[in-house]
Order: structure tokens, then C-alpha cells, then sequence
């Protein structure tokens, strides 16, 4: 029977969690869908991942009215995935912070990533019609920043490029609480369609250095403790390492990328199959494998013709 279109006939609804990380710091997760989280100052808030939708964002907003009323003077978005960002509008007073990088692929393919996750995934997009169009950055760095939100400050920086080349994380370090953005998931599997997978392990030995005592993950709950947050880190890295050794093995084999993708799932199911959107991210995840190790160095752009073309070659015969 051929698969529905990549996560079109996923409609269940998730229930949000807030959960308190410590005395200034929230996650905002929801059972596997994109997360965010804030930090709450003496003076403002500061929000970590704007959703995929200004309704959406509406929600995440209501959260924070439960616990402050101040400003919500800085929203950082951790990538450039339309997930993350196109809720921006929602915070009217807000500054948005995106690194150079994520700045610079919302110029150069944001809109086809818009078009092509609304299509693979139209239930993370609620209300979809209250998208104004691209979220675009207000402020944008290339130099880690310090953002002073009164009685906390919260860093602001791109560690290397993983999950896409503009990955961006928030450290209130006095709170030792880390929003890591898609760098690190838990109990969701890691989306790679523009992953940068060699640099991936590397970016995170970079964020366990911080050695904070929460994260709030990508997609997941939050993780508290330190057996929970390693948790995080090693599955992320084992899930990323798995992934490009299968396909480097499968490329100096010799084999097509339909072969590849075949033995890649099979393998990668025993695992890490249980996992939220699993089933979604692995034909995306074994196509840029596959590049990746054949020496394509730049994720190649997803566009919703291609997301279809690929989905009929993995799929579609299944
Ligand atoms: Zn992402």
C-alpha cells in the first residue's frame, strides 16, 4: 500500500507542557512538535522559537501571560525552518534574532522551505492563513551576543553548523538551562534534509562543554538532571553517526539511493523507530545521507516538486 505523503495523514492532536526549568527559565513542548521556551527577566522576556504560525505563537504567548506581564522585547529563532519562524509576527514588540547564517537561507530558500513543510506537514501549521509571509530578522549577528533581560542575561551565539548551517542556541548560563533549538532532540528523531552531518557531533561536544542542568530540546520534553540531558546529547549523536556511516557505507557499495534508503530504514528502525516523526524525517534524512557522503557538501534545496519527486522514488513503489 503506497505511504501517504510524508506526514499529510498525521493529524493527531498534541498537548502542550510548560514546564519550569529553573527560577527564570521555561520549556514550551508538545509531545514531539516544535518546541519553544523562555526566559523571564525583571524587565522582559525573552522567547526562544516562534512557531510555525501566528495562532500558534498566540498559544505560547497565553503561557508566558500566565507567569509575567513584561515585554517580550527579543525573539531568537534557533533556525530558519518554517516551523520555527513564520509565528514571528505575533510578537509585536519584539526584536528578531537570527545568526548571519539563518539569515542568509531565509533569503535564499526560505519559501520553498515554507511551501514544502506546509505540504508535508499541514497539521503543524494551524491556521496557516494567519502567516503573513517570510519572517525576516530585525537583528542579525555574526559574533555570539549578550542580551540583559534584568537579573539575567541570556547568550546568544551559532556553535557550528548540525541540524542546517545556521544553528543557533540560548545559554542563560546563570540558570544553567540551554535551548538548543533541532541541535539536540529527545525522543523525536532528528530532521537531516539540511543537515551538515560530519559537523553535527562536533557542534555538540561544543554544547555539552557548557555542562548545563536543562535543555529544552527541539521536538521532546525538556530534559532536567544530568542523566537526562546527557540522554539527550548521546541519542542526538548516535542517531546523527548511525545515519552517515550507513550511508557512507552504502555509497562506497555502490548501491542507488532507493537501495540505500532500504537497508538505511531497516536498520535505523530497530532503534530509533519508536521515535516521533521517525517514519517522517527518514526519507529526507537518508536523501541528504546519501549526498552527504557522495561529497555533496551544501544541503540542495528542498522545494515541494522535489519533496514529491523524492517521495515517489522511496515511497511511492513501497
Ligand atoms: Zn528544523
Amino acid at each position: 500500500m503506497e505511504k501517504k505523503f510524508a506526514s499529510q495523514g498525521d493529524t493527531g492532536k498534541k498537548s502542550v507542557t510548560v514546564s519550569r526549568l529553573s527560577e527564570r527559565c521555561y520549556g514550551y513542548t508538545a509531545e514531539g512538535d516544535p518546541n519553544s521556551g523562555f526566559v523571564v527577566g525583571d524587565e522582559a522576556v525573552l522567547v526562544v522559537d516562534a512557531q510555525a504560525t501566528p495562532v500558534m505563537a498566540a498559544d505560547v504567548i497565553a503561557k508566558i501571560r500566565e507567569v509575567s506581564d513584561l515585554p517580550i522585547r527579543h525573539l531568537v529563532l534557533s533556525h530558519y525552518h518554517a516551523v520555527r519562524v513564520l509565528g514571528a509576527s505575533a510578537y509585536k514588540e519584539a526584536e528578531i534574532i537570527a545568526s548571519e547564517g539563518t539569515a542568509e537561507l531565509i533569503e535564499e530558500r526560505g519559501q520553498q522551505d515554507y511551501e514544502s513543510e506546509v505540504g508535508r506537514f499541514p497539521r503543524l501549521f494551524r491556521a496557516v492563513e494567519s502567516i503573513p509571509g517570510l519572517t525576516r530578522p530585525t537583528r542579525v549577528f555574526s559574533a555570539p551576543i549578550t542580551i540583559d533581560l534584568g537579573g539575567v542575561t541570556v547568550a546568544v551565539s551559532s556553535p557550528g553548523r548540525g541540524h542546517t548551517a545556521g544553528d543557533t542556541v540560548a545559554w542563560a548560563e546563570s540558570e544553567r538551562v540551554l535551548f538548543a533549538g533541532d541541535l539536540v532532540e529527545y525522543g523525536a528523531a532528528p530532521y537531516c534534509g539540511d543537515a551538515f552531518l560530519r559537523d553535527w557531533p562536533r557542534t555538540l561536544a561544543k554544547l555539552r562543554r557548557l555542562n548545563p542542568e536543562a535543555v529544552v530540546p527541539g521536538r521532546g520534553e525538556a530534559l532536567q538532571g544530568a542523566s537526562q540531558v546527557s540522554g539527550g546529547f548521546d541519542g542526538t549523536e548516535k542517531f546523527v553517526g548511525e545515519l552517515l556511516r550507513l550511508a557512507e557505507e552504502a555509497v562506497a557499495a555502490g548501491q542507488t539511493l532507493g537501495e540505500c534508503y532500504a537497508g538505511l530504514y531497516s536498520q535505523m528502525e530497530k532503534q530509533f523507530g519508536s521515535w516521533f516523526i521517525f517514519e517522517h524525517c527518514m526519507p529526507f534524512n537518508a536523501s541528504r545521507a546519501f549526498d552527504e557522503a557522495s561529497g555533496i557538501k551544501h544541503p540542495r534545496i528542498w522545494t515541494a516538486e522535489r519533496d514529491m519527486q523524492m517521495w515517489g522514488e522511496l515511497e511511492g513503489a513501497g
